[in-house]
């Protein structure tokens, strides 16, 4: 490595302590959030939070595979929100899978939903974003109120819009180098995987909607937990007028649908189906879908610790009789300071990013402590450069930092997937800027060594 680099473990170091990767596992589980209700850990002192995330995994002693969960709505973009979920089921899956355990790392597509209203942007095949003047936005118009399965692709490439983002995601993985099993849930319903589940919900009207009193408006003894397509307009429909457990199927009128302010019309029609031609409302289909697929852990964004995961241990106890995932709840990130949107514009996809950044630098990112809030300021990636280029060097031994260490030691090779090189070249982020600007690759090697970036003897 060039001998220039930096000696930032002096005590006059600035490296910014906010994006300190080892808020060690010990101090992370007194937090206090509620999804931390799992199996005492060991005790064991881990440097790397997905190594405590396995111990409790581990405890519970797993049938294989050992099965790791996300869960995606189709929408305009695959915002990098996404990729949150994608990296720390990730990391787990690895230590899992190191320590000798066969992992599946699946994604459920929430694709029987139906389409509430229409994306203002959307991402196309290569990740870049357009608006719907640049699509067939007529064809989302036509099927608003449809599940995203059943809407045509509005790029018309692939078989469907529900297709089209789940290949979005995919392929975010794949340039992540993380090897994620998409799921269509259309296709669960259809081959008969939710069959027991919604038999099970059906048959005990009375107390699932006691349970789902505590937890939503709306649930009055009429209440039917099932949203049945409509034969006729093709639409999720969410009136249910009998039940026949028997005979595995439900009687339905196909009404309005109020969404915020708008009403997705009805066609009027009544009619009968079975329990595959509909849907389980979100609030028992994710519980439902940790039974179907044996879900061993489930990481998720804060903002499902407080509403859903409550009602999903709820519901998975209480109406399907089974014990709930080891949940861990990540923080979110913000981007230049505020929230991720899409609506709003603050957004970066994964494309975009990695014009920026080699991926190894986003997977380390995300091997941060997922407890911790933290800012991507796209203006200042040098930033995030140069603490990757730290936590790179430690992993090697080469910095004074005994927590940091410890961090980099056991999670360089899960972030790098390889141990780490003694002679690797790593420009300033800076400089490799500066080289980016010039064409000619011969050029652009010799201010690199006359720069001293590259050792006279380096290939
Ligand atoms: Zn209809």
């Amino acid at each position: 490595m060039s001998d220039d680099a930096p000696h930032d473990d002096s005590p006059h170091d600035d490296s910014p302590h906010d994006d300190s990767p080892h808020i060690l596992s010990t101090r992370a589980a007194d937090s206090d959030d509620d999804a931390n209700d799992t199996p005492a850990n060991t005790g064991e002192f881990h440097a790397f939070w997905a190594d405590e995330v396995a111990d409790i995994i581990e405890a519970r002693e797993p049938d294989e595979p050992i099965v790791i969960k996300g869960g995606v709505s189709p929408s305009g973009v695959a915002p990098l929100g996404n990729v949150n979920e994608v990296m720390r089921g990730y990391f787990v899956a690895e230590v899992l899978r190191e320590r000798g355990y066969e992992v599946r790392q699946v994604f459920t597509s929430d694709d029987k939903d139906p389409l509430r209203k229409l994306p203002r942007k959307l991402a196309n095949a290569d990740g870049e974003i357009v608006g719907l003047g640049d699509v067939d936005a007529g064809a989302l118009g036509r099927n608003l109120g449809k599940p995203y399965t059943a809407i045509p692709d509005p790029f018309g490439e692939r078989e469907s819009y529900a297709a089209h983002f789940a290949a979005l995601l995919q392929a975010d993985a794949d340039r992540l180098g993380v090897p994620v099993e998409m799921i269509s849930n259309t296709e669960l319903y259809a081959e008969g995987a939710f069959d027991d589940a919604i038999r099970t919900v059906l048959s005990d009207l009375d107390g699932v909607r006691e349970t789902l009193s505590a937890y939503q408006d709306k649930v009055d003894d009429t209440y039917v937990p099932f949203n049945p397509i409509c034969a006729e307009c093709g639409k999720v429909t969410e009136t249910v007028t009998a039940v026949d457990v028997e005979a595995g199927t439900v009687e339905y009128a196909c009404t309005d649908m109020t969404v915020g302010g708008d009403v997705i019309d009805g066609c009027g029609r009544e009619g009968t189906a079975t329990f595959r031609e509909g849907k389980l409302p979100w609030r028992l289909e994710w519980p439902a879908q940790w039974g179907i697929l044996g879900v061993d852990f489930e990481p998720f964004g804060k903002d499902h610790a407080e509403g859903s995961w409550p009602s999903g241990v709820d519901i998975a106890r209480n109406v399907f009789g089974a014990e709930p995932p080891v949940p861990m709840v990540y923080e979110w990130f913000t981007l230049d300071g505020a929230a991720l949107s899409s609506s709003a514009g603050n957004v970066v996809t994964v494309p975009e990013l990695l014009q920026l950044l080699e991926p190894v630098v986003v997977r380390y990112f995300f091997a941060l402590h997922p407890k911790k809030a933290r800012d991507l300021d796209i203006d200042r990636l040098d930033q995030l450069v140069d603490r990757f280029d730290r936590f790179e060097r430690a992993a090697a031994g080469e910095v004074d930092d005994e927590e940091l260490t410890a961090f980099a030691e056991r999670a360089y090779p899960f972030v790098a997937g390889e141990e780490p090189r003694a002679e690797r070249v790593r420009l300033p982020y800076t400089f490799a800027a500066v080289l980016g600007m010039v064409d000619d690759p011969a050029l652009r090697e010799q201010l690199a060594r006359d720069e001293g970036h590259i050792e006279a003897d380096t290939p």
